[in-house]
């Protein structure tokens, strides 16, 4: 299969774009026109123009969703380490446990949302965007979401929030109840990730639910009144064909998400595919690459714009995930996560958070722990880390980002 990525090989390539439009003193690097950026990314790297012009696309489009940087606020990530079941092609920290553990970690988690929020009231620094990732949120019950997202309304400042998302992911614990509450709490957006449409599939990559649930989902979601739903979708699961990936498409637009997130299959260090198969990206590469350019033709014709894009290690054909929005609907926290330009706040079992400070543009990572059961046991040190590598720095922050304003 031909390269389309050139020699580049990381994966923020929008990131790499931005650093050609706008330059980096840090390393010496000259701000360029957008001619100079597309002969750079298609005659020195040796990208594709098909994919010099996507980026370019997104990064003009990002710079416009994102109105300007914004040092001295934060995105904040909370997370929630449980699924109904793990997936076949899944690295992330997922856990299946009773309710009387998702309590324990709960309580854990709730001492941290409270900690945080009061040292950046104290702090001064805002929030922009809240995204409360996993695993799948919705594991928790309705009284759990309910007592969650009282304690981030409780214990933050949020007015300076311009997003706050739910990831509802797995259909099958979506309930009208469970966005009745997120809606009153006001989230603004949720995600449902079907990856595909297709009975056979879900059962092999070890999904709990049917296109049935899918189905229900979206009109639950849709009846919440939440204004924008998100749904993921993979190319390259086990056994699909183009056809296939072609009918999930078509019937996931038909249910009228406002973002789409195609994503490629990647072979996961932690999954169980790649024990079963290891060179399952190399061979499924060609028939990935059919259903990419099939999602951009079939999206673009639907009134989708793409707005975010990043790549991973081992993914089938060396391809990419891109986010699709409707206009006005792109998630600014996907886009800042991708961007680092902006510090990253994250609460729970596997967060990492990150720190940016601006006039270096260096990143410094605070990792929370892995496993939720030490997180539990070790909540204590996870916030000493957060008051060293994060509070203790914001003044730096704020003196930094007063200093490039004077230049
Ligand atoms: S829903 Fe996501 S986090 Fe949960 S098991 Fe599947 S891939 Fe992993």
């Amino acid at each position: 299969m031909k390269n389309l990525w050139g020699d580049l090989t990381g994966v923020k390539p929008v990131k790499l774009t931005r650093e050609l439009f706008k330059g980096n003193p840090y390393n010496g690097k000259k701000p360029h026109e957008k001619d100079e950026v597309l002969r750079i990314l298609t005659e020195e790297r040796g990208v594709s123009p098909v994919k010099a012009a996507l980026l370019v696309e997104i990064y003009e489009y990002q710079q416009k969703v994102l109105q300007g940087d914004d040092y001295l606020k934060a995105g904040l990530y909370i997370g929630i380490p449980f699924c109904p079941t793990r997936c076949l092609y899944c690295s992330f920290t997922s856990n299946q446990r009773p309710y009387s553990e998702i309590e324990r970690y709960l309580e854990a988690l709730i001492s941290e949302i409270e900690y945080v929020g009061r040292r950046l009231r104290e702090s001064g620094m805002g929030i922009e965007t809240i995204y409360i990732g996993g695993g799948t949120p919705t594991t928790l019950d309705v009284r759990q979401l309910n007592r969650l997202l009282d304690a981030v309304l409780h214990n933050m400042d949020l007015c300076k929030l311009r997003e706050f998302t739910l990831e509802a992911g797995r259909p099958d614990t979506i309930t009208a109840e469970k966005l009745q509450t997120a809606r009153d709490h006001g989230v603004d957006r949720i995600s449902i990730n079907p990856q595909s449409m297709k009975e056979r599939t879900l059962e092999l990559i070890g999904r709990s639910h049917s296109p049935k649930d899918i189905y229900k989902a979206f009109e639950i979601a849709h009846k919440s009144g939440i204004p924008v739903v998100n749904c993921d979708l993979i190319a390259g699961l086990p056994e699909e064909s183009v056809g296939d990936f072609e009918k999930t498409l078509e019937t996931i637009i038909g249910l009228r998400p406002s973002n789409i997130t195609v994503h490629t299959l990647a072979l996961k260090r932690a999954s169980r595919l790649i024990e079963q198969d290891p060179e399952y990206h190399e061979t499924h590469s060609d028939v990935v690459a059919e259903m990419i350019a099939l999602s951009h033709e079939m999206l673009r014709d639907a009134a989708f714009r793409p707005y975010y894009l990043y790549r991973l290690k081992r993914m089938a054909g060396a391809l990419e995930n891109t986010g699709w929005c409707r206009e006005g609907t792109a998630g600014i926290y996907n886009i800042r996560i991708m961007d680092e330009q902006q510090s990253i706040i994250a609460l729970g079992a596997g967060g990492m958070s990150k720190v940016f400070f601006p006039e270096e543009n260096r990143l410094e990572r605070v990792p929370n722990v892995n496993n939720y059961e030490v997180y539990i046991d070790r909540l204590q040190e996870m916030l000493e880390r957060k008051e060293q590598g994060l509070f203790s720095m914001i003044p730096e922050i704020y003196k930094q980002t007063e200093s490039l304003r004077r230049r």
